[in-house]
C-alpha cells in the first residue's frame, strides 16, 4: 500500500521502521513531515500535519491510500472529518473523528463516557466559571490529595496534584478565573486521587472489533527514581511485570470491552489507537486517562515487539477484519532509554551535532527532536533520541541501551541511567 505517516517524533520513527522492517518493499511509505530517522524509512514530505488541504491535496496526487495519524492534534482538531469529503474518503484513514477524539481531546467527555459505560476510574465532579464559589466548597470538604485537572489539552500539564486544601484553592482559581491553561481550563475536572502503579494498554480498533497491543510502562519524570519535573517521556518498557494474565483478563473485561461497546453503543466513528493510560490499585485496574493515538515513547518498545506489519492491522481494522488477526508478539523484553538536551523540560539549546550514530549495533535508534544539517544530524529539540533494546530481562535490554548511548554523543546530552529500575 501507499501510506503516509503523520508525525515528527520518535512514535512516528517507531511506527514507520515497523511499516518497512517487517517485510520489506510491502508498503510505501511517505512521511509528513518527518525526520531524518523516518527517512530512513519512507520519503519525508515537507507538509505540516494540520494542513489538511495540503495532506488531502498530496494524497490525491500521490495515489495515497492509507494515512495514519501519529499525534492527537490533527485529530483533535478534525482531520478524519476532513478525510470524509468525497474525493478523499476511499483513503483508509487511522484516527478517530473529531468527535471520538474528544475521549483525550475533553478530560470531561472522557469522564462522562467512562461513567456512562460504568468503567472504573476515579470518581469525580466538574465545575465551570458560573460554578466557581460551589466548586470552592467542594473543595474544603475534599479528602486530600486533590487532583485538578484541566479539561483539554494543556501540552501534558495541565493536572495538578494538591497536597493541601489552600493549595487546590488557589490552583482551582488560576485554572477557572485565571485562565491558567487558557481555554483548556475553562472547564475543571476534580477528581479522587488514586495510589497505585501506573501502566499503559493500547489496543487497534474500528468501534466494533479491536486488538491488543503488547503493554508498556512509561518513566515521566526527568531525574532518577521518578524526581523532578514531568517531560514527555524519558524511557519506557515491555512487557510490564505486573501485568500478568489474571490483571490483563480484568483490563480487557472491565476496561476495553466495555469501552468499545461504549463507541458502538453511541456511534461513534473511530478507527484508530485507543492509549489507555491505567492504574493499579489493589489489583484493580482504574483508567487515569484515555489518548487517540499511540503513546511515546511506548511506541518505541511496543513497535519492535510486535512482530506484525502494523499497516497491515491498520488495513485489517478498516476492513472489518481484526477478529482474523493474530497479534504476535517478541517474548523478550523491550526497553527505550531516551536522549534528552540538557535543561529539558526547561530551556536548552538546539543545533549540537550527534557524533556516534553509524557505530550502533545492539540497539535501534529512533530519531525524535534530530535534524539534518549539511549531512550532519543535529539536535533539535528536547526529547533527542532513543535507544531501545531487547533483552531476556528488563536489566539486560536497560544495560544494552545504555551501553549504546553511552557510545553517542552531544553536547548537554542527558538520559536517565534506571528506567525500569522496580522492575530490576
Ligand atoms: P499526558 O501528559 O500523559 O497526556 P495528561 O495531561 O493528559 O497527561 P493525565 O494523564 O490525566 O494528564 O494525568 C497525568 C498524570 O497525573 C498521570 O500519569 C498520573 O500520574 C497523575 N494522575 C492523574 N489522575 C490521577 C488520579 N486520579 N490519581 C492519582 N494520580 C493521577
Amino acid at each position: 500500500m501507499k501510506i503516509l505517516l503523520l508525525g515528527s517524533g520518535g512514535r512516528e520513527h517507531a511506527l514507520a521502521w515497523n511499516i518497512t522492517e517487517r517485510e520489506k518493499g510491502k508498503h510505501e511509505l511517505f512521511i509528513a513531515p518527518g525526520n531524518p530517522g523516518t527517512a530512513q524509512c519512507g520519503t519525508n514530505v515537507p507538509i505540516s500535519i494540520t494542513d489538511f488541504e495540503a495532506l488531502g491535496k498530496f494524497c490525491l496526487d500521490n495515489n495515497i491510500e492509507m494515512v495514519i495519524a501519529g499525534p492527537e492534534e490533527p485529530l483533535v482538531k478534525g482531520a478524519w472529518d476532513h478525510f470524509q469529503k468525497d474525493e478523499l474518503k476511499h483513503i483508509y484513514f487511522i484516527g478517530p473523528s473529531q468527535f471520538g477524539a474528544q475521549l483525550e481531546g475533553s478530560k470531561s467527555f472522557a469522564k462522562a463516557f467512562m461513567q456512562r459505560h460504568d468503567i472504573p476510574t476515579a470518581s469525580y465532579r466538574e465545575f465551570t466559571e458560573d460554578q466557581f464559589e460551589e466548586g470552592i466548597a467542594y473543595l474544603k470538604q475534599h479528602p486530600l490529595p486533590i487532583v485538578l485537572k484541566a479539561d483539554g489539552l494543556a501540552a501534558g500539564k495541565g493536572v495538578v496534584i494538591c497536597e493541601s486544601h489552600d493549595d487546590a484553592i488557589a490552583e482551582f482559581e488560576n485554572m477557572l478565573m485565571k485562565a491558567k491553561f487558557g481555554e483548556a481550563s475553562k472547564k475543571v475536572v476534580v477528581e479522587q486521587f488514586l495510589s497505585g502503579i501506573e501502566m499503559s494498554v493500547f489496543i487497534l480498533t474500528n468501534g466494533k472489533e479491536y486488538i491488543l497491543l503488547p503493554e508498556a510502562k512509561d518513566y515521566k519524570r526527568v531525574g532518577e527514581k521518578d524526581t523532578g519535573l514531568n517531560t514527555g517521556g524519558m524511557g519506557a518498557v515491555s512487557p510490564v511485570p505486573f501485568a500478568n494474565e489474571a490483571f490483563m483478563q480484568k483490563v480487557k473485561t472491565k476496561i476495553i470491552e466495555p469501552t468499545v461497546k461504549g463507541l458502538q453503543k453511541e456511534d461513534i466513528n473511530y478507527t484508530g489507537f485507543i492509549f489507555i493510560g491505567l492504574i493499579k490499585v489493589d489489583e484493580e485496574p482504574y483508567v487515569i486517562e484515555y489518548n487517540c493515538r499511540m503513546g511515546d515513547p511506548e511506541t518505541e518498545v511496543v513497535m519492535p515487539r510486535l512482530k506484525n506489519n502494523i499497516a497491515d492491522l491498520c488495513a485489517a481494522a478498516v476492513e472489518q477484519r481484526l477478529k482474523e488477526v493474530k497479534v504476535e508478539t517478541d517474548e523478550r523484553c523491550a526497553v527505550t532509554v531516551v536522549a534528552v538536551s540538557g535543561g529539558y523540560p526547561g530551556s536548552f539549546e538546539k543545533g549540537y551535532k550527534i557524533e556516534g550514530l553509524d557505530a550502533v549495533k545492539d540497539s535501534i535508534i529512533f530519531h525524535a527532536g534530530t535534524k539534518a544539517n549539511d549531512g550532519q544530524i543535529v539536535t533539535n529539540g528536547g526529547r533527542v533520541l532513543c535507544a531501545t533494546s531487547f533483552g531476556n530481562t528488563i536489566q539486560e535490554a536497560v544495560d544494552k541501551s545504555k551501553l549504546t548511548l553511552s557510545g553517542i554523543k552531544f553536547d548537554d546530552m542527558y538520559y536517565r541511567k534506571d528506567i525500569g529500575y522496580e522492575f530490576l
